[in-house]
């Protein structure tokens, strides 16, 4: 909950919010008459969603064309068939660009986001770490940024999603205003009260924007429950599905969805790790704790979509070796 970063101006925000865009829970939203929507999406299950198939290479294959005859089949000839390899697509967002971005998106909302270090740095190197795990594992992973000083807008990251029609698309943050004991993933479907789920939206009036796909709200679901279990047993420390709320913090839009999870076509998991550390806003994370958070979310998305007949091996070795390497 950024208790301060609602009290503050809009300028102070700037110089002073070191929560992320997506914290905790807030107030469930009133109802408004939707005015904007995006509904020219039309997905397919995304739980069975677009998976890339490599090529087969083709090798000598008998001739399948079955014959009768009473003579004795002879018995087959052993052929090398090509398992097929799907490989699936996750994209991996690094929270907060290098320059402060104030856009609009198509339907006029502000696309705000600034530099906030040392969130920056940290989750751009465990995004790395954990897209290098990934790839070890068989994935195709994407990141929304190539240097953790990059500068890339929130509607840029939700596209770069969409035209890869990702299985999956995370994104990583961590707050320092929040202790350890903060953790969360937010979806794209909410938090349902007595079996009701809200709706998802950002913006007031003519700029107001729901989130009207429910095939992805409910693949997103099911992912945040399924990275939330795992980043529970990789951090050692309870991790809740938890819903946002952006209501009071202007210049932010309000609503209850966080910008790049609203204009994304696919299913997306934001996540939000506690890291006040020692007292410090400014002091960086331990080695154990962006190691856990690592784990978890590579966990968690093998978990979610995983590929079959084959197990991920990416250690929490491996992973501290790589987070080492780039500390
Ligand atoms: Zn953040």
């Amino acid at each position: 909950m950024t208790t301060v970063g609602r009290a503050v101006a809009a300028t102070l925000l700037l110089a002073t919010l070191t929560a992320c865009d997506a914290t905790a829970a807030g107030p469930t939203p009133t109802s408004e008459p939707t005015v904007g929507s995006r509904s020219s999406y039309v997905p397919g299950d995304p739980t069975a969603s677009p998976t890339v198939s490599e090529p087969q290479t083709t090798s000598a294959r008998p001739d399948p064309t079955p014959t009768r005859s009473t003579t004795p089949t002879p018995a087959p000839t052993a052929t090398r068939t090509p398992t097929p390899v799907t490989r699936p697509v996750i994209v991996i967002d690094p929270g907060h660009s290098g320059r402060s971005i104030r856009s609009r998106t198509t339907n006029g909302l502000l696309d705000f986001d600034y530099p906030n270090q040392p969130e920056m740095t940290e989750v751009f190197d465990i995004s790395s770490c954990v897209a290098d795990g990934l790839r070890a594992d068989g994935y195709r992973v994407i990141l929304t940024k190539r240097r953790a000083s990059d500068s890339v807008s929130l509607t840029e990251r939700a596209e770069i999603a969409n035209r890869a029609k990702a299985d999956l698309a995370i994104s990583v943050h961590d707050d320092h205003g929040q202790g350890p004991a903060f953790q969360a993933t937010y979806s794209q479907r909410g938090v349902s009260s007595n079996g009701h789920y809200p709706t998802m939206y950002r913006g007031t009036g003519a700029r107001r924007t729901v989130f009207d796909q429910p095939k992805v709200a409910k693949a997103s679901d099911r992912a945040a429950k399924i990275i939330a279990r795992e980043r529970a047993a990789a951090q050692g420390r309870p991790v809740g599905v938890r819903q946002n709320s952006f209501d009071g913090r202007a210049p932010l839009e309000p609503g209850n969805l966080a910008l790049v999870e609203l204009l994304a076509d696919v299913p997306w998991v934001y996540n939000e790790m506690g890291a006040l550390t020692g007292g410090s806003t400014t002091k960086r994370l331990s080695l154990a704790a962006e190691t856990g958070y690592a784990k978890g979310l590579l966990d968690g998305v093998e978990a979610a979509v995983p590929i079959p007949g084959r197990s991920g091996s990416t250690s929490a070795a491996d992973i501290r070796s790589c987070l080492t390497a780039r500390r």
